[in-house]
Order: C-alpha cells, then sequence, then structure tokens
C-alpha cells in the first residue's frame, strides 16, 4: 500500500531505509529531521525513541548500509567496516535460532525475545539479506530512479525495482522502439 509521506517498495526493511537517502524522481532526503526519521519508523512499524541521539544513530546506520548495497549491486565485496556496523547492532539482539520454512526451503531465522529496536530491526534484515545466497542486491536502472531492490526470484530475473514505478516507463520506451523500425519494408 503506498504510503503518502514515504515512498516504500515493500521490500526488506533495509533496502527500504537505504532508500531515503536519494528518493527519486529529484533524489532528494526522506528523512531530514529526526520528527521524519520518527513518522518513518512508525510507516514502517519500527520503535524508535525518536530522539536526536536517535536519528544520528540512524543516519550513521544508513550510510553504512548504503556502502553495503552499492558494493552488492556493484558485485563488489562489502567492507568490512560496514559489516562490524551491522555486527556491532546484532549483537545488541537477545534471542534464539529457528528454522523457517519459506519458499519451500529452509532457513535459518533469528527470533529476539523481545521486539527488536528500529536499528537492530534494520541490521538484522540486512544480515538476513547478506546471508542469503539467493537474494541479490540490485540497483533499479529505470530513469530517474536508481532504487534498491533484492532480487529473490528463482532465476534472478529481476531488473526494475516496480512494474507500476518503472515497469511502464520502460514499456514506453519498448513501444518507441517498436514503432520506429517497420516503416520501410512492407510497401
Ligand atoms: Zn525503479
Amino acid at each position: 500500500m503506498p504510503d503518502p509521506e514515504f515512498l516504500l517498495l515493500g521490500e526488506p526493511l533495509w533496502l527500504e531505509f537505504v532508500n531515503t537517502a536519494h528518493q527519486p524522481p529529484t533524489g532528494g532526503e526522506a528523512l531530514p529531521d529526526p520528527a521524519a526519521y520518527l513518522r518513518w519508523t512508525k510507516a514502517v512499524q519500527l520503535l524508535s525513541p525518536g530522539d536526536a541521539e536517535a536519528y544520528r544513530a540512524a543516519l550513521a546506520l544508513r550510510e553504512r548500509l548504503a556502502a553495503i548495497a552499492d558494493a552488492l549491486a556493484d558485485g563488489r565485496a562489502a567492507a568490512p567496516s560496514a559489516i562490524e556496523a551491522v555486527n556491532r547492532r546484532l549483537g545488541l539482539l537477545e534471542g534464539r535460532e529457528q528454522l523457517v520454512r519459506i519458499g519451500g526451503r529452509w532457513r535459518l531465522r533469528f527470533h529476539p525475545e523481545r521486539p527488536p529496536a528500529d536499528l537492530e530491526a534494520i541490521a538484522l534484515s540486512a544480515a538476513q539479506a547478506l546471508a542469503n545466497p539467493l537474494a541479490t542486491v540490485r540497483r533499479c536502472p529505470g530513469p530517474e530512479c536508481g532504487l534498491f531492490f533484492l532480487d529473490e526470484t528463482d532465476n534472478q530475473s529481476r531488473r526494475i525495482c516496480s512494474r507500476t514505478r518503472c515497469g511502464q516507463q520502460r514499456g514506453r520506451v519498448e513501444r518507441r522502439r517498436a514503432n520506429r523500425t517497420p516503416v520501410v519494408t512492407d510497401e
């Protein structure tokens, strides 16, 4: 369901968070102040104290996560320092590992003992994606887009953030191309 203030794609939490840094089409910051961050955490159903300190910590983690998403989308390894930032957040979680069946496969899933705080939940989401060999981080090539998304399709075939956002634009380009070609021949 589209959120009136924030662009949410239904992607894993950490990529939704990274995407707030450059919102298409202008590339603007979606979280310019602590109040905006607090509204975003509510929109994605996270718990945050919503103060200036929480905001600063959130932006610092977002920068690390953006570096990870960038590296993975370009086929590079994520920097150890960025992974360390994720691990530091994970270290604050208490809970247990459980086997869960997802998409016909067994996955190991962490079940926290208390509802994770905002940045713990975001870090957990990043860790799950990084540890999943069947998921690939991609950057949408749509015009003025560049949003990150996680390709979890069986044949790794997803190429755009969403059909409604960038699929139509791509369709238009293809239709223009199709209209250009056949004019000369059939007379
Ligand atoms: Zn897109």
